[in-house]
């Protein structure tokens, strides 16, 4: 059982803040938390081949914001003490701030290949900013005053924080209370005077075990019979009662190897999802942000859902840049670049991906500024924005598959390029132009089927909610009625007709 370091002091006592890749690293040694990985608990992650790519690439967010060239996208000025912080902290304070939170994902997708997943805390916290305010408002409850003292810690530490969202829901025709087990969405069991004791699990939690701190919210709108599931609050990773279970990814033991067959060897496969359980945890009220508010659990959903989905055209945007330089180099190491079919392949995958990138860049754009002073993204772009990736990141893939050709699903291990009795084989028969070498040629071919597999393109599909969840969001705020209305006008047909 891992026990927990983390107080909400506003500083870490005897731990300074997080700044380098190796202070991150360090950090998360000392957490002692749960994890389990193909059936065993692993005690360091640091130097687990499972965990070290997903934490390589989260590392990213600390490594780049020490670099001058980056320090404005990186960087910003916390509201709150007037200093210097890390962008992944930050609440937005306008919507420059909300569109240099999308030029910046495009940027860490650039160097890591991969999802470097502090985006779900930073847009968890951002979301419950200006939910807490609004009960507050209605309740005179201590919400937003606890969330901006958790916001500091944050900030004063540089710790990455899980945004914890989706709960298991069992029967998805049946509420929360409904349900034949409780605990399928994560609910209050008991109420103290210290606090509260919180039971279910979270499922698909991005970088939950290389993060510190976890922010737990409904998973979606709530009814009065479901009030003991309006639960927002700060656990840390390491609280007793806290079990993380790592989820299994596609060629997962090629992270084993570390070598070519990786495909992105030093950053790996998107994010590194775990099932959280969360087994009557105990959260102090200090760190308590809803309880029992079942009339906002459906606008915290919503807004984090359009702070999470205004970043796809950003990281995913920034992923396929990667696949369309990669596809034009397995051109050029064929000798096919010069041909009219595989220009036009490139300029459509470039379309494809500026599309979704202006879809981040508009709803940004188009942000609005809440009743706490903090800024979001416009919630309808959000969801296009996001509805798009569904689409365009699979005919991206579409595209690469096309230009790599099949040799990305039938080139032979790594190993057979190091046995001699097989290497000069692979070598003579899978070389394309004279002047690249075979291994650079199969380097690139792995990289390609590494950012379009199985594991990768689901997590566009389904990351940020599936796209039936955007579809309820058309119908919700697409205002169909005043488009009825603007039919009716030009047909020259009655309001009542
Ligand atoms: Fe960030 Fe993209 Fe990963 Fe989501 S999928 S956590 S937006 S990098
Ligand atoms: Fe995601």
């Amino acid at each position: 059982m891992g026990v927990p370091i983390f107080h909400h002091s506003k500083r870490e006592k005897g731990l300074a803040m997080i700044r380098t890749k190796e202070d991150y690293i360090n950090s998360l040694k000392k957490l002692n938390h749960v994890v389990y990985y193909k059936g065993k608990p692993v005690k360091d992650i640091t130097t687990h081949p499972a965990f070290i790519p997903h934490i390589n690439s989260a590392a990213k967010t600390y490594e780049l914001a020490l670099l001058p060239e980056y320090e404005d996208l990186m960087t910003a000025i916390s509201q709150l003490t007037g200093r210097k912080i890390n962008r992944f902290t930050h609440i937005h304070q306008n919507r420059d701030d909300l569109i240099k939170k999308v030029q910046m994902l495009r940027l860490i997708s650039h160097e890591t290949g991969s999802c470097y997943q502090r985006c779900v805390g930073f847009d968890a916290m951002n979301a419950l900013y200006s939910t807490t305010f609004e009960i507050d408002e209605k309740h005179g409850t201590p919400y937003h005053g606890r969330l901006k003292k958790f916001i500091e810690y944050i900030q004063e530490n540089n710790f990455m924080v899980v945004g914890s969202m989706t709960d298991p829901k069992g029967d998805r025709s049946k509420s929360p209370s409904q349900q034949a087990d409780p605990d399928l969405f994560t609910h209050v069991v008991k109420e103290t005077e210290e606090g509260i004791v919180i039971r279910g699990a979270k499922a698909h939690q991005t970088g939950a075990v290389n993060s510190h701190e976890m922010l737990i919210m409904p998973t979606q709108t709530l009814r009065p019979e479901d009030k003991d599931y309006a639960i927002a609050c700060a656990v840390p990773v390491n609280a007793p009662g806290v079990t993380m279970i790592f989820g299994r990814q596609t060629n997962e033991e090629r992270k084993f190897e570390g070598g070519i067959d990786t495909g992105n060897p030093e950053f790996g496969l998107v994010g590194g999802e775990a099932l959280v359980i969360l087994d009557d945890v105990f959260v102090p009220w200090e760190r308590v942000f809803m309880c029992g508010q079942y009339e906002f659990a459906g606008a915290l959903v919503e807004r984090f859902a359009s702070l999470h989905r205004q970043n796809y055209g950003g990281c995913k945007g920034g992923l396929a840049d990667v696949l369309v330089g990669a596809s034009g180099l397995a051109a050029d190491y064929m000798g096919t670049s010069q041909a009219s079919h595989v220009r036009d392949k490139l300029a459509e995958m470039t379309h494809l991906a500026e599309t979704i990138y202006s879809g981040s860049v508009a709803c940004s754009a188009l942000g609005h500024k809440m009743k706490a002073g903090n800024w979001e993204p416009d919630t309808l772009l959000a969801n296009t924005t996001k509805y798009n990736v569904t689409r365009n990141v699979y005919e991206v893939a579409r595209l690469a598959h096309d230009l790599a050709g099949g040799i990305i699903a039938t080139m032979p291990f790594e190993d057979d390029l190091k046995n001699p009795d097989t290497k000069k084989y692979v070598e003579k028969y899978l070389k394309g132009v004279a002047d690249v070498s075979t291994e650079d040629r199969i380097r690139l071919l792995r990289l390609i089927e590494n950012m379009t597999g199985g594991t990768a393109l689901v997590e566009s599909m389904h990351g940020a909610g599936s796209p039936q969840a955007q579809k309820v969001m058309y119908m919700r705020a697409g205002n169909l009625e005043q488009k009825k209305k603007l039919a009716k006008k030009l047909a020259r047909i009655s309001e009542k007709g």
